[in-house]
Parts: structure tokens; C-alpha cells; sequence
């Protein structure tokens, strides 16, 4: 595959810009990254899961270490960044409480009971949570896991716990309420779609390098071991609800649709430690992610953090959380909590009142800015979350995609669009020559926008190709935001080589089985596909006998219904079966005509009809390609 390019003469030109108004680094992230150091994760650092497949490693960011000052091609604000979070190992945070930095994107923290140890968010993948733990008894004895707890529904927080957990054992597993459904069903319906865009927000298959991924801002990357889940046995529910853990007392926040859709807070009085999990980290976070999800609420994100200053803020003496490092001392904590509130607020507040000024997201986004008070501080740069994403995320929140303009009600699609831009302008030829002179002038905007035109167009055309690549790359250089960085230099390894399709995670079998059965149809609904199924009507009954429970499915006019608690009488075919026999189709452990011929699955009436309905189901690619039209 061709190397990347060098930074450009306006890409150095803004480098020194950047370098030339950062804020003045007083020291104290790194003093704080580094603080309490017990034992330093080795440099080469690297976690293996299945078939000795390296799923984590550290070893590949060695290039970080050479030199503190950015290479051009990579922000100056997003090289230090990415150097913070090479402090990995085990660190104190305060007398008991531990936390394992740098063993997958997330922190595993690590507090200190009577019988044991409670483990909060045993990270994305069990290898990687089992190292982590692994460090933390080497330096602080054998202490056996007395509680895990879970802050919030993403997997970054609960994927590793077989790691730390073993089939079978007695132990206690806390979360917020909802934990499990927000955990198993945020994104089953988006999945598929989700997993690939997600490889160009974390750069999952760029190489590791000053011209590659450097970061993630929140982490190095996501692990890439398969996630588990595990039963909650007892639940958080309220604000102000507290329990003694192992003999340590714990008063919870409860911050639900804020960072995820199931989430909590913490404060350990007895060592004035506030856990603040993920609404407030040291840098601003997504209300809209680039892999695609549901809108955050900023409004709620900043009214949470203004209850935890209410709650929390005369006794912490120290904060931390779920990435990044923490922030000791009480004045610094309600400095930092202010100011993240702030944030969350100013971005809601100023978005909406740029919209009823008539700006649009696009609009509001290059206008939106921090005020110097903020602007000056360094856990409110958009290395992760974006002011400008952001405020397009929160426009749509409250108005959709459409402004409110005609001419966007029913705007040509990308193809149809690029090859009129391209015939208007004169030709691929000439539409290339003006990409090209905007590159060379410094507007990389502009010339990735009309470089994409001509390979909307014509997709085969490799110098319109290789141009929007070049574009993309400067643009992947100049930015301080890392999931934009990588989906930049993604998009032009793309463009140059194809799509690579190493981007796929396998299906979590704890995942999978924990998904309600009305969920699991819903999602094999939007694999139907739509043009086959309106031919037939079909009617399948599912009795599943390892559960008891029983259900009809019907697709009419192409569309799936279902209904729970009831074989139709009239159905063409019911399956016998057990719910196990579903999870392990789904898993693609085994195929139907298999489970059929073992009798898994026993159909009475006919099984043509079976056979049908599975048929009708599309599989999702997970190689679908973004940069360039889908053929
Ligand atoms: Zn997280």
C-alpha cells in the first residue's frame, strides 16, 4: 500500500499556528498521569487472547517516546495527549483505591475491602482485565475479587469481567438499573453498520505512527478480545442510595442518558474519592460520535454534573475516572467540575440560540467557539468529542437532518450528485485540476469535497482517488481531534488501497444470549430484505422450550411483526427448538440445515416454510464501502 504523504507546506504552516496558541502546559497533567506510580506497565506491553492473537499492545507506540515536541504531521495538542496516555501500569489514587491505566481504552479501578478487592469496569476484553488484575495482585498480594461493579452500559466498562470473574463463583455483580438491557441492546440493531465506522473513528487498521493512528483521545485504542457479561445481582437505583461494599461505603449518583443510557457515579466518603466515570473526562467527550449512535443530551450531561458538585464537591479530595488520569486536591476538583459543566451547557445553550438566529448545523458549526476562560484550559480541547460535531449533533438532536431549507428536502444522492458536479464543471479532468490547485493552496476542504465528486462519479478514476486521499491526509494531520485524525487517514488508505476488512468483531456469545427474544427478531428484521419477502406472506411460530416461551413471527408486504406469548394456529411452519439453538445459529456456531439434521430443531407443518424465512434474511457486510460509491 502506498505510504502516506508529508505534511504539506500549509499543513507545517498550521502546525506552528497550533504549536504558537496552545495554552501554556503548567505540568500537571503529566505530574497527575504519573502520580502515584506503583509498578510501570513494561514498554512492549502486548495482551493475547485467542489462538495467540495479540489483542492489546502498547509496544507499537514506542515512536511517542522519541521526543516531546509534535512531528508536523500530527497536531501538537493531540501529541501530547497521546504521550498522557502512555502512562500505564498500577498507580494509587488514594489509600486503598488502585487503578490499571493502559491495559485496553479503559481504566480498571481497584478498591481495597475487607475480605478483597471490588473491581470497578473490568475493561473491553477478560485477557486484558485479567492482566490488569494480575499487575495489581503482584504488587498488593493475592487479594481475591470480592465485587465487580459496573458504572456504565458500554463495554469498555464491562466487556473483560470473565477476566477477574470465574463461571460459578459467588460474586456480587453491581450496576445502575437498566445496565444490562442499555448493555446488550444500544446497539443490536445498529450494529453491524456501527462496527464499521467505528474502524475508521479508532483507526483500528491503520498502522501505528506519526503518519498513522496515534490515539484515540480517551485511550490508545479498544482491545480486541471478545467481550463478556455477566448476571448484575444487585442494582443502583437512586441518587443518594448507598451501600457498604466489603466493608466499603459507597454513595452513588445516578446519571442515566448522559454518557451512555445506564450510568452512575460514585463518592467513597470514608477517602473523599469521586468516582465521575465518564461525564467529566480530560477531554471533551462526544454528544454525537462519529461511529454513529443516538444523540447525548448536553443539557441533562451538564445538569448531572452540576448535582455532582452539589453532592460531591466540599468533600473530594480526590477525582477520577474511567479514562485518563485523576485530579487531586479539592479547589482543583471544583475547578475541573465547573468547568466541564460549563462546557456541556455553553455548547447547548449557544447551539440553540445560533439556531433560532437562522443558522443552520453546518452554519452553527463554524461559528461556534469556547470563551478564552474555557478555551484556555486543557480538558475542554475537542481531542475526542469535537465542538464542531458536537453542535451538528445537538442541531439535530432538536431539528433533525433537514434545516428547513427545500433545497436540502430531497437533495441527489452521491453519485447522482458527483457526476452532474463533475459534467457542470467541465469534466473529471478539469474538476481534478481545481481539487488539485485548492490542495496546493491550503483548502483541503474544498478539494477533498470536489475530488469526492469525481470519485462519486467515476470511482475508478485513480488521480481523482489519490487526490481526495492527499486531501484527506492533511486534513488527518491538521486536526487535534484523534477519531477525526483516523477517520481521515482511513478514508485515504481506503481511497489508495481498498477496504480492509480485518474491522469485524466477532459476536459476543454473552451478548447475544443475554438479548431478549423480541429484541433478536427485531434485529433479524432489518436483515429482511424487503423486495424478496413481499412475494410471500409467511407465518412462523418459535416455541422455545429451554426458556418457555413461544412466538409468532409474520412478514407481510415485506415487513416483520411478531408476537410474544402465542403459536399461531394458522402458522406455516413451528419450530421447536430451544433458545440456546438460536444464540448458537446467530453466533454462526452451527447452520440450520445442521441443527435440523441433529434434531435442535424439530418444525412441524412445513419446513419449507423455515427455510423461507431464513432465506429472506441478507447478510450485513461488515466491508461495505464508505469513500467510495457502493457498487
Ligand atoms: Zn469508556
Amino acid at each position: 500500500m502506498a505510504d502516506p504523504l508529508d505534511p504539506s507546506d500549509a499543513t507545517v504552516q498550521r502546525h506552528a499556528e497550533a504549536l504558537a496558541s496552545l495554552p501554556a502546559d503548567d505540568g500537571a497533567a503529566a505530574a497527575n498521569a504519573a502520580r502515584g506510580l506503583i509498578t510501570a506497565a513494561p514498554d512492549d506491553l502486548q495482551v493475547t487472547g485467542d489462538e495467540g492473537r495479540v489483542i492489546w499492545s502498547l509496544a507499537d507506540y514506542g515512536f511517542l517516546g522519541a521526543s516531546a515536541e509534535a512531528p508536523e504531521s500530527v497536531h501538537p495538542a493531540l501529541w501530547r495527549l497521546a504521550r498522557l496516555n502512555m502512562n500505564a501500569g498500577l498507580f494509587e489514587v488514594a489509600e486503598g483505591v488502585y487503578q490499571v491505566r493502559g491495559y485496553d481504552i479503559s481504566n480498571m479501578t481497584l478498591i481495597e475491602g475487607d475480605a478483597g478487592v471490588i473491581v470497578v469496569d473490568p475493561l473491553v476484553s477478560p485477557e486484558c482485565a485479567a492482566a490488569a488484575l494480575a499487575l495489581y495482585r503482584q504488587a498488593r498480594g493475592e487479594r481475591k475479587v470480592s465485587a465487580v461493579l459496573h458504572t456504565h452500559s458500554h463495554v469498555d466498562h464491562f466487556g473483560g469481567i470473565r477476566g477477574v470473574v470465574s463461571d460459578g463463583e459467588a460474586v456480587p455483580i453491581w450496576a445502575p438499573q437498566g445496565f444490562t438491557d442499555a448493555a446488550v441492546s444500544e446497539n443490536v440493531i445498529a450494529g453491524a453498520v456501527m462496527v464499521r465506522r467505528a474502524a475508521y473513528m479508532y483507526g483500528s487498521n491503520l498502522e501505528r505512527g506519526p503518519r498513522g493512528q496515534v490515539d484515540v483521545a480517551i485511550g490508545k485504542g479498544v482491545s480486541t478480545g471478545r467481550p463478556s457479561l455477566m448476571a448484575v445481582t444487585d442494582e443502583v437505583t437512586e441518587t443518594g442510595q448507598q451501600a457498604t461494599i466489603d466493608g466499603v461505603l459507597f454513595e452513588f449518583q445516578m446519571v442515566p442518558e448522559t454518557e451512555a443510557p445506564a450510568e452512575l457515579n460514585f463518592f467513597l466518603p470514608e477517602r473523599g474519592a469521586l468516582c465521575i466515570v465518564e461525564t467529566a473526562t480530560q477531554v471533551l467527550h462526544n454528544i454525537l460520535t462519529i461511529r454513529g449512535a443516538q444523540v447525548r443530551d448536553a443539557l441533562w450531561w451538564s445538569q448531572c454534573l452540576n448535582e455532582s458538585i452539589e453532592l460531591f464537591g466540599d468533600r473530594a479530595e480526590v477525582l477520577f475516572a474511567g479514562h485518563h488520569w485523576p485530579t487531586w486536591g479539592n479547589e482543583e476538583i471544583a475547578e475541573f467540575l465547573s468547568a466541564q459543566r460549563d462546557l456541556y451547557r455553553l455548547l447547548h445553550d449557544q447551539t440553540i440560540r445560533l439556531a433560532s438566529e437562522g443558522f443552520n448545523g453546518e452554519e452553527i458549526a463554524e461559528r461556534i467557539e469556547l470563551p478564552e476562560s474555557l478555551a484556555a484550559l486543557w480538558h475542554t480541547r475537542g481531542a475526542y468529542g469535537s465542538l464542531r460535531h458536537n453542535a451538528r449533533g445537538i442541531y439535530q438532536r432538536y431539528f433533525g437532518v433537514y434545516d428547513g431549507n427545500p433545497v436540502n428536502l430531497d437533495p441527489l444522492a452521491p453519485t447522482d450528485a458527483g457526476s452532474r458536479y463533475v459534467d457542470a464543471i467541465g469534466g473529471a479532468g478539469r474538476a481534478i485540476e481545481i481539487a488539485a490547485q485548492a490542495l496546493a493552496g491550503g483548502d483541503e476542504r474544498w478539494a477533498a469535497t470536489l475530488a469526492g465528486h469525481v470519485v462519486f462519479a467515476d470511482p475508478e478514476n485513480v488521480a481523482a482517488r489519490e487526490l481526495q486521499a492527499a486531501a484527506f491526509e492533511q486534513l488527518g494531520y491538521q486536526t487535534e481531534n484523534a477519531t477525526w485524525r483516523n477517520a481521515y487517514l482511513t478514508g485515504a488508505s481506503e481511497l489508495r488501497g481498498g477496504v480492509s476488512s480485518d474491522s469485524l468483531r466477532a459476536q459476543a456469545p454473552d451478548i447475544v444470549r443475554a438479548l431478549p427474544t423480541g429484541q433478536l427478531f427485531d434485529a433479524m428484521g432489518t436483515r429482511i430484505n424487503a423486495e424478496r419477502a413481499a412475494q410471500n406472506d409467511l407465518i412462523v411460530a418459535w416455541n422455545f422450550t429451554d426458556i418457555d416461551e413461544q412466538w409468532t413471527l409474520r412478514v407481510t408486504n415485506g415487513a416483520l411483526s411478531t408476537v410474544a406469548g402465542k403459536l399461531a394456529p394458522d402458522a406455516q411452519a413451528t419450530v421447536t427448538t430451544t433458545r440456546e439453538t438460536l444464540n448458537s445459529l446467530i453466533l454462526q456456531e452451527i447452520d440450520a440445515m445442521e441443527a435440523f439434521g441433529s434434531g435442535a430443531i424439530s418444525v412441524d407443518g412445513d419446513p419449507m416454510a423455515l427455510a423461507g424465512f431464513l432465506g429472506l434474511l441478507d447478510d450485513a457486510p461488515h466491508d461495505f464501502p464508505i469513500v467510495t460509491p457502493r457498487g
